[in-house]
């Protein structure tokens, strides 16, 4: 068995296994694909020290990274269920997708999150050439340009208060008929000088030149066609953590998120949790690696408290 079996190779677990493995620790990590979210990402700009990279170079030196490791990577694999150990200090068992069963000391999950798509025509034509979903990430590259936001939540206004403080212009499109984010965010939003909100916009598709976004096009609520001039479209409609599979086995906030504590300890002692699949705030490469460094740390700590057998 493994002392530490990581469950995902972006960033948050590919860091988690190459602490574990610094620690000479028999350590386990299961990849279907290096880098994670950070594979489907053009520029990256904010990984710090970094100045420019993208993501399937920053993803290689990740792969590349951990191979330095003696740790022993299972390819092509995803994590099916986690049975949780019946002792404190016992045997966690990962059974795989395949069907196979892999039993570890400490289990680091690490399996990430996926943004909620609008699954219009265009939106997969133009990702990373006009449709966005981080504001955080991509803002500047619309510096001084018009975008639009789809999603009337907190994300989806919070995201048109940061942007509207850099790009020219912000339309923000909400399905429904008025806006559910907190009121505190909205009257921020409705005092912004370049800002317009649409409510019963419903998104039909996205248009681009071949090279980049040029238009996206709405029905608005008499179901009448209207086209929006726009250089960017950021879509702010939720983001939703690869944790489908974990029900039952701990415990996940209202939003399927893996509760996990100032050290990364989920609710099963032993079961410890990092990056975007967890409730830590923010969802970010930086963030992502410091919370796996983090969960690998405090999975050592646990061990070295388990008594001697
Ligand atoms: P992920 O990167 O999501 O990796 C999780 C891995 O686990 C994936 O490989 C997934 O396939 C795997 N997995 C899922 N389920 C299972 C399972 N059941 N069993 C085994 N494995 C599983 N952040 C920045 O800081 N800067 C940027 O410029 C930036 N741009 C972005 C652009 C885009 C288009 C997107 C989508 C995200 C961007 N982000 C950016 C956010 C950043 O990519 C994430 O915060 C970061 O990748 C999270 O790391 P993670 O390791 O927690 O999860």
């Amino acid at each position: 068995p493994f002392e530490v079996l990581v469950l995902g190779a972006g960033p948050a677990g590919a860091t988690a296994a190459i602490y574990a493995a610094r620690k000479g620790l028999r350590t386990g990590l299961i990849a279907d694909r290096f880098g994670g979210q950070v594979m489907d990402t053009a520029g990256i700009e904010n990984f710090i020290s970094v100045k420019e990279t993208d993501g399937p170079k920053l993803s290689a030196e990740l792969e590349a990274h951990v191979r330095q490791y003696d740790v022993q990577i299972i390819s092509g694999q995803r994590a099916a269920q986690l049975v949780p150990a019946e002792r404190t200090g016992g045997l966690h068992e990962i059974v795989l997708e395949s069907g196979a069963k892999l039993r570890s000391k400490t289990v680091i999950l690490a399996t990430g999150a996926s943004w909620r798509q609008l699954s219009v025509p265009g939106e997969d034509d133009y990702r990373t050439k006009g449709v966005a979903y981080c504001p955080h990430c991509d803002g500047p590259f619309y510096k001084g340009r018009p975008v639009v936001i789809t999603g009337g939540g907190n994300s989806g206004v919070e995201a048109a208060i940061d942007l509207a403080n850099i790009v020219s212009h912000v339309t923000l499109l909400q399905r429904g008929p008025r806006l559910k984010a907190d009121k505190v965010l909205q009257d921020k939003l409705l005092s912004l000088p370049n800002v317009t909100v649409h409510t019963n916009a419903l998104t039909t598709h996205i248009e681009g030149n071949g090279e980049e976004v040029t238009c996206l096009v709405y029905k608005d609520e008499h179901g009448e066609e209207k086209r929006i001039n726009t250089d960017g479209v950021f879509v702010q409609i939720g983001l939703i953590p690869n944790t489908e599979w974990l029900k039952g086995a701990l415990d996940l906030s209202s939003h399927g998120e893996i509760i996990v504590d100032d050290h990364g300890a989920t609710s099963v002692p032993g079961v410890f949790a990092a990056g975007d699949a967890t409730t830590v705030p923010y969802k970010q490469i930086v963030i992502a690696m410091g919370e796996g460094a983090k969960a690998s740390l405090a999975a050592f700590d646990y061990m070295i408290r388990l008594p001697v057998e």
